[in-house]
């Protein structure tokens, strides 16, 4: 009789035990990275959007939020830099939701462009066909295509959703805004290019000043990784609780970040880590370990393709130590 009783205990003792030894895992490695690259000096802020030149290169946070929604951290999760790029993901999440995959594939395309984010020559190759919507002329094809009536209801959709994969309110950074808007010459010549191929559906210019909107929006590390975590939770946000996207939809998007998260890098990049990620050049990169956990990290300084030389390091970091590489299986 008393050993029955023991056995209820055991078993909870033991899980108590494996949680325990996760959680420090997850901070072992965090903490391991972080030593490791805080003093990496390499890479260079963006310029090209002058405001981006002045944000601080030391800006150095790393966040975990677990599909249990556990969140752990180290460095700066208090600075905020623009998410750049890595809102293409979310936006296209939402086309997925209430347009299907289909509308994707027939009106922008999933391929990998195998050139610059902002490469014109990828979509004259192509006569505007085959642009995936992580780069930025897919991504500026995908707010023109976002359900909304007008330019107002289309930044409203964008919004909400990146709120609700945030699960808070995120705010638009002013600066980095007016700074690129008044800048933009190359978008609004993406965007002119497919409407002549068309594959634009919307006004070309003020689908591209939403885009360069969404582009502006605050984020820390912390914002960044619940994102992330809500990919890798099948779409509903592992801290609010709220289902944002099917799970079918955050498939889909993890695809894609597979294929085109980090541009023209992306195969280097699944290769060495396995994971769906998506880079910004305001120095952020997240990736989605799908059913365990999201990762950000934000870091300024960028390599030559435009992704952040210390949250690629740490990312891969931290995937290895935690052997969390959904390709890397342990025979029976
Ligand atoms: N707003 C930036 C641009 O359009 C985003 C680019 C990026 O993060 N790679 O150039």
């Amino acid at each position: 009789m008393k050993t029955l009783r023991l056995i209820p205990a055991i078993a909870l003792a033991g899980l108590l035990f494996s949680y325990t030894a996760i959680a420090q895992n997850y901070q072992a490695a965090i903490d391991n990275a972080y030593s490791k690259y805080k003093d990496l000096k390499e890479g260079a802020n963006a310029d090209y959007i002058k405001e981006l030149a002045n944000v601080d290169p030391d800006i150095y946070g790393i966040a975990i939020v677990t599909t249990d929604g556990k969140v752990y951290s180290k460095g700066d999760l208090s600075s905020r830099v623009s998410i750049q790029s890595i809102s293409k993901v979310f936006t296209l999440a939402k086309i997925l939701e209430e347009q299907g995959p289909q509308a994707i594939m027939d009106k922008i395309g999933v391929d990998a462009t195998g050139l610059r984010f902002n490469s014109i020559v990828a979509i004259e190759l192509q006569k505007g066909k085959e642009i995936n919507p992580l780069v930025n002329p897919g991504a500026i094809a995908a707010v023109s295509l976002i359900n909304g009536a007008d330019s107002a209801a289309k930044w409203r959709n964008i919004q909400q959703v990146h709120n609700e994969f945030a699960g808070s309110t995120l705010l638009v950074n002013g600066p980095v805004y007016v700074s690129e808007a008044g800048d933009n010459l190359r978008n609004q010549a993406i965007a002119h290019l497919l409407l002549a191929y068309g594959r634009m559906y919307f006004d070309p210019v003020q689908a591209t000043d939403v885009y360069t909107k969404q582009c502006a929006l605050n984020v820390n590390a912390k914002d960044l990784a619940v994102m992330a975590a809500t990919l890798a939770n099948g779409g509903t946000n592992p801290v609010t609780k709220k289902k944002v996207v099917s799970p079918e939809t955050a498939a889909y998007t993890m695809s894609v970040m597979e294929t085109a998260g980090l541009y023209d890098n992306a195969g280097q990049w699944l290769f060495k880590t396995g994971v769906p990620a998506k880079s910004g050049v305001g120095g952020g990169i997240i990736a989605a370990v799908p059913g365990k956990f999201g990762i950000a990290v934000i870091s300024p300084p960028l390599d030559a393709a435009g992704n952040s030389v210390k949250a690629q390091r740490t990312i891969e970091a931290i995937i290895a130590e935690l052997k969390a590489n959904p390709n890397l299986v342990m025979p029976k």
